[in-house]
């Protein structure tokens, strides 16, 4: 194939280096008259993304063309199926399509972001990543009309430029999986129809004078279907598909090429499902899932242990380069594998999924300029398309002195990380080693509440709030001077003081049962904790998108998780001090400290884990010291790292469960522990809240109707919960009858002297008079609730 590949990266990051790509939103969110601003930057950005990677060294670069928010909703404009509610939004704003913006640009928004009158789409979390898409909104009568003419112009634009461009689109499987209907009716019916529109977008991007286009089925990797019947009926519909397609694109001018992109889990089924249906290339993660040994078994990859469906007969786009954490390529071992697998037919070299999830280069990040060590081990995106290049380099046989060099350099990287004292501390690995059973288990839960409620006192239906409470201008601009250095210490540590202390006041005026500190001090729940723990790193430029507009800086875990000094000990103090009623402590749970950081790769997850929950095991046994009764451990992650096959989510829950309980076991039985879950449904892990053994156990619920109910009901939940009678997520001020209702619900499910009062999840997003008056219709509810108990 002279048109081949033989370097690439299976995605890109959209929101610039700089985040430009967020500041020109926010401008035109503001005041859309900056349409044309917009225009230029996400247009700048998506040139310098293609024009780096081909100075990197790749031969094939994807592009979705300009980015303006997320994927999925690209993918719903361009199909023509953006919710029917915002369909006259654009004659209101008046600048749909001016200023060189595609015309659907205010439906767009609309989708994304609602407006005063229209509510949003869903949002919802990427496969098993930090990155949310707009779920689409689809129903049996949704007409699919293909509006590809801003694509395509952007596509146009950047391959007369002269980059090798591979525009990217999520596959009709996909896109139909992750869609949501409004009528019930099964969103899978459409892919044919879908596969239609994809038909004459082929045709009109081959007319564009693109070589290849990519189709992303992360699907692929997933059970496909838990029924296996409807599995088999939707691959084979799958790979009538891609016969159709393929064959279009045969016909179209110039006959690009087609790849489809698989990531986040095992290819094969993809490879298999592909095969023969003349698609010239396959994408496959050859990261998730595989361990150091397995990726240097080269025999075993040569005979077909790796990918046995793979004939040999299309390309194989090899996903050697983690595309979603970011640690150094052992070039070695991913050579190996290249090498192994080339033996059985072509091969590219790519990473294992989108750099979307990693920021984009190691060269600005500033907070590394003292650790050499740490950096020589971490690759981000920019680092990672060269490593990609030099691999495909290598593998061709066309590598330079300056490869061999890197390739020498990458293996004294793998071998400082494996011996280094920070990533292997002895002291703590005999701790590790040492924990049982007995560690992750508490006195009896009957023991427990007789003890508890002797310690307590609390009367029927406690009331409490879940953490923070709202992060004034004050708190934010108070937590900014003193990163720059304008406020002292001491001066900082005040103004946190006096806040605590107002948030005190504020809550025994409120006539809360049990208080919290309301966590002014801390900037993020899992940054605040990386900050002050050894083998963990906090960055300062490393963002990466989470949705739309929003980026996070996540930190870094990188070694053998210790804790030199008490974390939030003084600052509950002071809250305590100022109270007779109980404050909770508050601390971020083991999965959660994991889910929204980069971990470490060299040892399982579950090992990781309970370092982390050894660390929290102290701090709690020092809030236990100064006086805290309580301690609220708090797991909103849990379901998010759940393993998208279900045979793999059985081990992944015992540790999970495993970590949580060694956090929280270490406690007398007047000890209450509580945990707090959100942003997921929990309704089918149950079982699983219940085993974590916490005491009580708060639950996002109101904003999807306390559905949770029956789920706790039909499994016989027997410790304390709290469903959230608040939806905290907008500043509507929740009616004493909607709550009056929601309590009544609960002690419809629940036994009285289980049900705790409390809102959805923290408050730091509000603002006082909103939060103010919510709680004081939720206190007013418990109380009338108390008298019918
Ligand atoms: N304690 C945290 C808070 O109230 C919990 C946040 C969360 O669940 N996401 O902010
Ligand atoms: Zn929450």
């Amino acid at each position: 194939m002279s048109n081949s590949i033989t370097a690439t990266v299976a995605g890109v990051p959209r929101i610039g280096p700089k985040r430009e790509l967020k500041k020109a939103l926010e401008t035109y969110w503001r005041d859309s008259s900056t349409g044309a601003d917009l225009a230029e930057t996400a247009r700048d950005l998506a040139r310098n993304s293609a024009a780096d990677l081909v100075a990197a060294g790749l031969d094939s670069v994807p592009t979705i063309g300009r980015s303006f928010y997320d994927q999925m909703l690209d993918t719903s404009a361009l199909l023509g199926v953006l919710p029917a509610r915002v369909n006259d939004v654009a004659d209101h704003e008046g600048t749909g399509g001016g200023d060189d913006l595609p015309t659907f640009i205010d439906r767009y928004f609309a989708a994304a972001r609602g407006t005063a009158a229209l509510p949003a789409s869903a949002m919802t979390k990427w496969f098993d990543t930090n990155y949310h898409y707009i779920v689409p909104e689809l129903s049996a009568d949704t007409r699919f009309e293909l509006d590809d003419t801003a694509f395509v112009a952007d596509v146009k634009e950047l391959a007369a430029g002269g980059f090798p461009v591979r525009p990217v689109v999520i596959g009709p499987l996909t896109y139909l999986a992750l869609a949501r209907t409004t009528d019930d009716s099964d969103a899978l019916d459409h892919l044919e129809t879908v596969t239609n529109a994809y038909v004459t977008l082929i045709g009109d991007l081959a007319a564009a004078g693109v070589t290849w286009i990519q189709f992303d089925e992360p699907w692929l990797v997933t059970d496909v279907a838990s029924d296996a019947g409807r599995r088999d009926d939707l691959l084979s519909r799958t790979r009538a598909a891609y016969e159709r397609l393929a064959a279009a694109a045969a016909e179209a001018p110039g006959s690009p090429e087609l790849l489809v992109q698989t990531y986040f889990g095992d290819g094969d089924v993809a490879v298999k499902t592909l095969t023969g249906t003349g698609v010239a290339a396959i994408g496959v993660d050859l990261v998730t899932g595989r361990t150091d040994e397995r990726r240097s078994d080269t025999t075993a990859i040569a005979d077909g242990d790796l990918l046995p469906s793979w004939t040999g007969d299309e390309l194989l786009v090899a996903g050697v380069v983690d595309g979603r954490n970011i640690w150094r390529t052992d070039l070695s071992a991913a050579l190996n594998t290249l090498k192994a697998l080339k033996e059985r037919g072509p091969v590219a070299v790519c990473t294992s999924s989108s750099l979307l999830h990693v920021p984009y280069s190691l060269a600005q990040e500033t907070s590394l300029d003292d650790d050499a060590e740490l950096r020589s081990w971490l690759s981000f995106g920019a680092e990672k398309a060269a490593e990609v290049a030099l691999l495909a380099r290598t593998l061709t046989g066309a590598d330079t002195d300056a490869d061999r060099a890197a390739v020498k350099e990458s293996a004294e990287a793998v071998a400082s990380r494996r011996g280094s004292a920070r990533t292997h501390n002895e002291q703590l690995r005999s701790r590790t080693s040492a924990v049982t059973d007995a560690d992750r288990d508490r006195d009896d839960y009957e023991t427990r509440v007789v003890a508890q409620r002797e310690e307590l006192g609390l009367p029927p239906l406690p009331t409490t709030t879940i953490g923070s409470f709202p992060q004034t201008t004050e708190i934010r601009r108070a937590r900014a001077a003193h990163k720059k250095g304008e406020l002292t210490d001491e001066q900082y540590t005040q103004a946190m003081k006096d806040e605590i202390a107002d948030v005190i006041r504020r809550q025994e005026e409120l006539g809360l049962d049990v208080l919290v500190h309301g966590e002014p001090e801390r900037n993020d729940m899992v940054q605040y904790f990386s900050e002050q723990l050894e083998g963990y790193h906090s960055t300062d430029l490393a963002w990466v998108q989470s949705y739309g507009s929003r980026c996070v800086r996540p930190p870094i875990l990188f070694g053998d998780v210790t804790r030199p000094t008490p974390m939030t000990v003084d600052w509950f103090r002071v809250a305590q001090e100022l109270t007779d009623k109980p404050v909770k402590g508050m601390l971020t749970g083991p999965v959660t400290m994991l889910a929204w950081s980069f971990v470490r790769d060299d040892q399982p997850l579950g090992e990781t884990a309970d370092q982390v929950a050894l660390a929290l095991r102290d701090e709690i046994d020092d809030l236990v010291d100064a006086g805290a009764k309580i301690i609220q451990v708090d797991e909103p992650a849990i379901r998010e790292l759940l393993p998208l096959k279900a045979e793999q989510q059985t081990d992944y829950l015992r540790w999970a469960v495993g970590s949580f309980r060694l956090a929280t076991s270490g406690v007398a039985a007047n000890i209450q522990i509580h945990t707090h879950m959100c942003y997921s449904e929990f309704n089918e892990l149950i079982g699983t809240v219940s085993d974590l053994n916490a005491d009580v156990t708060s639950i996002e619920a109101a904003r999807n109707g306390m559905q949770v109910l029956t789920a706790l009901k039909d499994s016989g939940f027997h410790a304390g919960v709290g469903p959230g009678v608040w939806d905290i997520h907008s500043p509507r001020v929740p009616d004493r009858g909607e709550v009056d209702e929601l309590l009544a619900a609960a002690l419809d499910s629940v036994d009285p002297r289980q049900l705790w009062v409390n809102p959805d999840c923290g408050l730091k997003t509000r603002a006082w008079p909103e939060t103010t008056a919510s709680i004081e219709v939720l206190v007013a509810a418990a109380k009338n609730a108390r008298t019918t108990v």
